[in-house]
């Protein structure tokens, strides 16, 4: 029997806006989208966050025992600023002003994309498509969308007649916007686009002559508008209705708005049957964004090169602290939430390791099977993982008595705890052991970097300092950042 037939995991559904218990179009296969970056910059702490919430959700509902088709794209084409319906395309002005082919941008930032999601140890996607690479088929639905009547040419470039649409469909469904605001607010601008109401977005725009990235079309050579890869690439995988579509809060409108819209206007079902929806990572209250510069950046994290940090955090430590929030929470970043966390990490990564080294009684002065329960019934309430993350400190509490003399616990229930701390700790949320003394590479590196450590400090001590010097940058040129804080040196890679 596998594990999701015997709990009730419930998601919040941003569309209905209730909590309802999840059932899979197909049994025991879940289909999941996710939108993905746009790569013209390193993704900061903000994004990552929204990343790991998903990996998260993908992590359970494998644990639970599903077959999950995960597909979280690349928007490497067609993101303009101003939600993606007018201004520069972002990818275009970084190659622009780096001098590289925009193609050599996309590559740049996908492979930062990839190092840093490798390094909070997430999980890949099974497919990553790119907007580029769905050129054909994003074409093939405009002429769709055309053909059903819900969309307009004009110039060259085609545009989603909003109104039309809203005749017989909903549009605002989820982000709750009413269309007659939409237009209330956006009357003024009417006159100056070839739009015939402002509130129509763009399915395929025709290129300016300075815009590179260009394909041709039955309109004009251009390139697709932004919401239309992601119906595109998610259709296409997981089908026409499919399980779960996920995304940062701010992509609710215009972006997933636009993809029901799209998606609906060709199929006439309902593309998605659970919406999900990440909240913000906000740096001195307000949201961590890549245009204002109100960010910070993984490497600055992981080497503690920012003026927010005392020092630097790990990966695993910064993911255990933005799980300690839920989700749909908000979540403020600050160095000292951080330091907090990491000694809650350390305190729970402890009592796992004590686990192999506890004594045996004959009776149990704990139910563990309830213990164990209540960790799933957090993580079936909506991935509640600040509740799961209480839950395991519960049994840090019990383990520690335990090893005390204080409470007892059996043989066999000593191994239900085991194999539950490790099923959440390691596979549900992913964290990564930093001390283990265990035979892994992590643990051998981190060895041999502390004894560089110890002969830099002995360097510094006898006033050597070519010696010292050459010990931190050398270690820097292999990729390993020394920092020197209040509390001695500390280490992290980049
Ligand atoms: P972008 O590359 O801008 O398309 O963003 C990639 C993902 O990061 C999207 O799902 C956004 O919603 C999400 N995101 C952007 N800023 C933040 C933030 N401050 N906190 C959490 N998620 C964010
Ligand atoms: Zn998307």
């Amino acid at each position: 029997m596998k594990l999701y037939e015997q709990q009730e995991l419930f998601i919040y559904n941003s569309l209905s806006k209730t909590k309802e218990k999840f059932a899979p179009i197909h049994d025991g296969a879940v289909g999941m989208y996710v939108c993905g970056p746009t790569v013209y910059s390193n993704v900061h702490m903000g994004n990552c966050r929204t990343f790991l919430s998903f990996d998260l959700v993908y992590r359970y509902l494998i644990h639970l025992g599903y077959k999950v088709r995960y597909v979280r794209n690349i928007t490497d084409a067609g993101h303009l600023e101003n939600d993606g319906e007018s201004g520069e395309d972002p990818i275009l002005r970084k190659a622009r002003i780096e001098q590289l082919e925009p193609m050599e941008v996309v590559q740049k930032y996908s492979l930062d994309f990839h190092n840093v999601m490798a390094q909070f140890n997430a999980h890949p996607p099974s497919i990553e498509p790119t907007a580029t690479g769905h050129i054909i088929e994003q074409i093939r639905i405009v002429e769709k969308i055309i053909e059903a009547g819900y969309a307009y040419e004009k110039n060259g470039s085609v545009y989603f007649d909003v109104l039309k649409f809203n005749e017989t469909h909903e549009y605002g469904k989820l982000s709750g916007r009413q269309l007659e605001d939409m237009i209330t607010n956006t009357r003024e601008l009417a006159s100056q686009s070839e739009k015939k109401n402002p509130q129509d977005f763009a399915l395929w725009k025709k290129a300016e002559p300075q815009h590179i990235m260009r394909w041709p079309s039955p309109w004009s050579d251009g390139f697709p508008g932004w919401h239309l890869e992601c119906t595109a690439m998610s259709t296409k995988y997981l089908g026409n209705n499919f399980d779960i579509h996920g995304g940062g809060m701010d992509l609710k409108f215009p972006h997933h708005e636009c993809e029901i819209a799209q998606a609906e206007a060709t199929n006439d079902e309902s593309p998605v049957n659970y919406w999900m929806h990440a909240n913000m990572l906000t740096l001195n209250g307000k949201k961590m964004a890549k245009s204002t510069g109100n960010n910070i950046l993984p490497h600055e994290l992981f080497s503690g090169e920012n003026d927010v940090l005392s020092k630097a955090f790990a990966p695993t430590v910064a993911k255990f602290f933005m799980y300690q929030a839920h989700y749909r929470s908000i979540l403020d970043f600050s160095n000292d939430a951080l330091e907090a966390s990491e000694k809650g990490y350390y305190r729970l990564m402890d009592a796992y390791r004590n686990l192999s080294g506890l004594a045996i009684s004959e009776s149990s002065s704990f139910d563990v099977n309830e213990w164990r329960q209540s960790c799933y019934d957090a993580m079936n309430d909506d991935f509640n993982s600040p509740i799961l993350i209480a839950q395991l400190f519960e049994a840090t509490k019990l383990i520690n008595a335990i090893k005390e003399g204080k409470a007892t616990i059996t043989e066999n229930d000593l191994s239900v705890l085991t194999t539950t701390m490790h099923d959440f700790i390691f596979d549900v949320l992913g964290l990564l052991d930093l001390a283990s003394e265990g035979n892994n590479d992590t643990s051998k590196l981190s060895g041999a970097v502390e004894l560089l450590i110890a002969l830099r400090n002995k360097a510094r001590a006898d006033k050597d300092f070519a010696t010292s010097d050459k010990i931190r940058d050398d270690l820097k040129e292999v990729g390993i950042q020394l920092k020197d804080g209040k509390d001695g040196t500390t280490y992290s890679l980049n």
